[in-house]
């Protein structure tokens, strides 16, 4: 019987492992490696190991496949053609890209505008690379804040075109794009047959399937942000997507303050108050773009919104390491 842990955030305030089913005669196999400029792992579980890898392969190829269409950094991606052209001419776009922009316009819709992809006019004065020697001044700050408004991105539903309204415009997949190729990668590891349960775990954006052997079925397991040898509890995740978003991840330090890569749209600064963020609900993609909102929205806002939405949970940690967890989330102790 194979069971091991997977760990999605290593340095931080949770410590969170998922036990992977391991069925009668069922062994796991697993593949670590970058996709996205993050760190995948991939977990199929089967009878047969030839099958596993199959899997394996086939949702390494279908991220990758995803990649070449979302990535802004890539310039022959369809994205960076829409970047290019903003302010000037609407593009034809894949219908995939198309349905991801218009889901993405939704959840701006839904956050009242914290969740907007157009925040990416942001990185010119907001570099997480190591570039950066000084804090941007706030004319600069306000200058590029002024290209962020998702109900510019302009749909033509007949065309499949993409049209941000403004010259400097431009658009990022970097909070729902993990979340979105797990989902897919999912999708295509469980359509080949034999397959009796996985992982998808992109840098902490992750979603399980299939059944496990243990009375308890797929966990996550929760350190204390206190404590962090200490277990806080843990959270089933069976058939669900978990995703984190956290301060920790990509930020900034001048003099001693810390700035983060997650932006508020409306003031165009890296948000505040909160360290993490996690969404549990049954679609990666889905969580992956509101642990990204309720870290803009904050505590208040983030937690009435999360409390509104059907089958979606969410527990956050604060600044002050608080944890609060929506309504119907029932971490177990034991
Ligand atoms: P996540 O780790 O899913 O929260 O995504 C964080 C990434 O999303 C950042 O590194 C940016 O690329 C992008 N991002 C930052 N602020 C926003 C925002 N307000 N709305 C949408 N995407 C954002
Ligand atoms: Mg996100």
């Amino acid at each position: 019987m194979t069971s091991y842990f997977i760990n999605i955030w290593m340095a931080m305030a949770f410590i969170i492992a998922v036990q992977p089913l391991a069925g009668q005669g069922s062994s796991a196999q697993k593949k670590v490696l970058l996709l996205m400029g993050s760190r995948f792992e991939i977990t199929a579980v089967a009878e047969d190991d030839t099958i596993a890898w199959e899997a394996i392969n086939a949702g390494i190829a279908e991220i990758q496949r995803i990649e070449k269409i979302i990535s802004s950094w890539d310039p022959q991606s369809q994205t960076s053609e829409i970047n290019r052209q903003a302010g000037l001419m609407p593009v034809a776009v894949d219908r995939e890209l198309y349905d991801l922009i218009f889901r993405a316009k939704k959840i701006s819709q839904l956050t009242d505008g914290a969740f907007d992809i157009s925040f990416a006019s942001m990185d010119r004065v907001w570099r997480f690379d190591g570039s950066m020697t000084q804090l941007p001044t706030q004319e600069e700050v306000a200058a590029a804040k002024e290209k962020i408004n998702w109900q510019d991105i302009i749909l033509d539903t007949d065309q499949h075109t993409v049209f941000l309204k403004e010259k400097g415009m431009k658009i990022g997949f970097g909070a729902i794009g993990k979340g979105y190729a797990a989902n897919r990668a999912k999708f295509v590891m469980e359509k080949i047959g034999g397959i009796n349960g996985g992982v998808v775990n992109a840098s902490g954006d992750l979603i399980t399937w299939g059944k496990s052997n243990r009375p308890e079925g797929w966990t996550v397991k929760i350190a204390d942000p206190k404590e962090k040898d200490k277990l806080l509890g843990w959270l089933p995740v069976k058939d669900n997507a978990i995703v984190t978003s956290g301060d920790y991840e990509r930020y900034i330090e001048f003099d001693g303050k810390r700035y983060a890569h997650i932006i508020d749209p409306r003031t165009g600064y890296p948000t505040t108050g909160i360290k993490s963020v996690t969404i549990v609900c049954p679609d990666a993609e889905l969580a992956d773009a509101l642990a990204t909102s309720v870290f803009v929205l904050g505590k208040e806002k983030g937690l009435k919104l999360i409390n509104q939405l059907n089958g979606i949970e969410c527990l956050f940690v604060t600044d002050d390491d608080d944890i609060i967890t929506s309504e119907n989330l029932k971490l177990n102790y034991k």
